[in-house]
């Protein structure tokens, strides 16, 4: 009876000894991860520079980087070619006139004068606002259904698909992410 009451005290020390320990290793951690800047508070900071005249320099950035700059879904489309909930952009039924930069990096990829309501949840353009600026890459991440992706020429981001579906004069739908855009009014 007595070794068991000494042996359950034991336990009792020594799971307050590992409590004890463990909460330190959070709070450090807790510290270091408060350090780095969130990607929300990144992405709300970051200056674009709009880019509308380009010299064909393309920039290169590490995903770590990117990470530093971009919120968690902007980095999701951006850079790992994931796609948005179809109507769940700000930019799909954006109906005024103005430019729409990469939200990377914020060369000028398409214009309001060619956008268009394809009904398919998704900004749509029938074609960019300069063909050296928008990239084309073929998509085979569904076998079944091999798309064009469309992305920046500048640094690489994802803006989306284009489509032979589109309305006169290029027959083109250019479905693009509103997370992979930012939009700058005309003056
Ligand atoms: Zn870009």
């Amino acid at each position: 009876m007595k070794l068991n009451l000494a042996l359950a005290l034991l336990g009792i020390i020594s799971l307050s000894i590992i409590a004890g320990s463990s909460g330190r290793v959070l709070a450090e951690r807790a510290d270091s991860v408060a350090a780095l800047p969130t990607p929300k508070a990144a992405s709300a900071k970051r200056n674009l520079s709009f880019i509308d005249t380009w010299d064909g320099a393309k920039i290169n950035k590490t995903d770590a980087i990117w990470k530093t700059e971009l919120t968690e879904l902007e980095f999701y489309v951006l850079r790992k070619q994931g796609t948005q909930q179809a109507y769940t952009g700000e930019l799909t039924d954006n109906k005024a006139e103005g430019t729409y930069y990469c939200n990377a990096c914020g060369l000028a990829v398409f214009s309001s004068k060619h956008k268009y309501d394809s009904e398919t949840g998704w900004p749509s353009f029938y074609q960019p606002i300069d063909k050296k600026h928008v990239g084309e890459m073929e998509d085979k991440s569904i076998p079944s259904d091999v798309r064009t992706e469309v992305h920046c020429n500048r640094c690489g981001g994802h803006l989306g698909h284009v489509f032979d579906d589109g309305p006169e004069p290029t027959g083109l739908r250019y479905c693009i992410n509103s997370v992979s855009l930012k939009f700058r009014p005309s003056k």
